[in-house]
């Protein structure tokens, strides 16, 4: 689990911790320019050249991989003092990150890792503790009522004692594995990351479920019925955000009343993340109240934004609505944390039509985006467009789970099956009998 706790470096370890982030952005570039210059070396054609540059470096030089890259360090640090100011542990997790980032891009399809500008490297890693570095009592355990920070405090390596705000107590069993230090509109956080050794089961299966279908006109619409509209302090906070931005344009770059304004831009960004962070925590503690399993569709939010963003482009109010309630993407992992924190069942199922399908017959219902009732011709159900989609999102949540032949309610609702998939459900249906068989005998 990851904690969050505010942390106040003085000046000293405020200006160590800001040059020691870009000592590890120099360290992350000059790794990403090896990459790109041995990719670079490798992409001229077999039997000609390039007739304005060519990147010339032996055939058989290897790719500067993670390990070479991490080994080099030692020697880099005799000929650039400055990489030794940093951690040494602090300065590698800069490497890896880069070599994280361009496994991202090599296996899972990520955008190639970038340049990181000045000020673009916010969080330092420090991975491994020897002991204990958070001292001190939780503040409401010492009875300390009148200030709000406790003698409480972190000790990192190269810059001592650093006044923590523990505004709630690590839980007693857990060991601090690891911190990052971030940078966010100017507070500084330590995102403590403690483990505890005991093995959590994943919850299995059970219970009432729900479906949940996220959309961009309501926040959310479950199988219940439940309707939640997109939050309305997100937009009134986008506009006060569009302002600020806009005196920030109209100051002279580097100038300190830039620096002033952009911190204040900054500050509300941070707001906005926040609330919206708190919001979502809010929503997914309701759904884990009402349902024991979760069904929520597994979409590429990125693409779904893009593509809306795409066809709607004329339309600013689809536009304004979009941005105020970006982070669909976080609210599906903030749901994930809070089910299995709580002991509910999380599912994700396939997201294909799922806003086109009648919930209670599997017909296919064509509707575009301006339609909001779901009406089937076939059966004459009724509901809100959102709900019917929460519908079917639950009938594939047990579907899902039925395949999976996790437990023995597939055969109650094995007759709810989708029109067009009666079939190939059908074949999924037989292989599960026969797995159970075997593990049976
Ligand atoms: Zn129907």
């Amino acid at each position: 689990m990851n904690y969050r706790y505010r942390i106040y470096p003085n000046l000293i370890q405020e200006q160590s911790l800001k040059e020691w982030m870009n000592v590890c952005r120099v360290a992350y570039n000059y790794g990403l320019r090896e990459i790109k210059d041995w990719c670079n070396s490798r992409k001229c054609m077999v039997d000609r050249c390039s007739i304005v540059h060519e990147y010339i470096m032996a055939a058989d030089s290897p790719f500067p991989g993670e390990v070479k890259q991490l080994n080099a360090l030692p020697n880099a640090k005799k000929v650039f003092p400055r990489l030794g100011e940093v951690p040494s542990q602090v300065l590698q997790q800069a490497i890896k990150q880069l070599h994280r980032a361009w496994d991202g891009f090599q296996k899972i399809g990520h955008g190639f890792p970038r340049f990181k500008k000045f000020g673009q490297f916010k969080s330092l890693l420090f991975p491994q503790f020897k002991q204990n570095p958070v001292d001190g009592v939780h503040f409401s355990t010492r009875g300390c009522a009148n200030g709000k920070l406790s003698a409480a405090h972190i000790t990192l390596p190269k810059l001592g004692m650093i006044p923590i705000n523990l505004h709630r107590p690590i839980p007693s069993g857990f060991v601090v594995k690891q911190v990052r230090i971030i940078n966010k509109a100017d507070f500084w956080y330590a995102d403590i990351n403690i483990q505890c050794d005991v093995n959590v089961p994943n919850p299995m299966p059970h219970g009432h479920p729900i479906g949940v279908d996220v959309g961009l006109e309501k926040f959310l619409a479950t199988s219940d019925g439940v309707l939640v509209k997109s939050p309305k302090f997100l937009k009134v906070m986008q506009s006060k955000l569009k302002l600020l931005q806009r005196r920030l344009y109209r100051k002279k770059k580097r100038s300190n009343n830039y620096e002033k304004q952009r911190i204040k831009v900054a500050r509300l960004h941070h707001t906005i993340d926040n609330t919206r962070k708190d919001f979502h925590f809010k929503q997914a503690h309701a759904l884990c109240g009402a349902g024991d399993m979760v069904f929520m569709e597994a979409l590429d939010y990125r693409t779904l934004a893009k593509g809306m963003l795409g066809k709607q482009m004329l339309d600013s109010e689809a536009v304004a609505s979009l941005r105020a309630s970006a982070g669909f993407g976080q609210f599906r992992t903030i749901t994930k944390y809070v089910c299995w924190k709580r002991g509910k069942f999380f599912g994700e199922i396939n997201a294909l039509g799922t806003s086109q399908e009648c919930p209670e017959c599997g017909a296919t219902v064509k509707k575009d985006l301006s339609v909001r009732v779901h009406h089937c011709q076939e059966c004459g159900f009724i509901a809100d467009r959102d709900v019917a989609s929460g519908l079917v999102i639950r009938n594939r949540g047990r579907e899902l789970i039925s395949t999976d032949g996790q437990s023995g309610i597939q055969n109650a609702y094995a007759d709810g099956l989708l029109g067009a998939e009666v079939s190939q459900s059908r074949s999924k249906s037989k292989t599960r009998k026969g797995v159970t068989r075997k593990s049976l005998k």
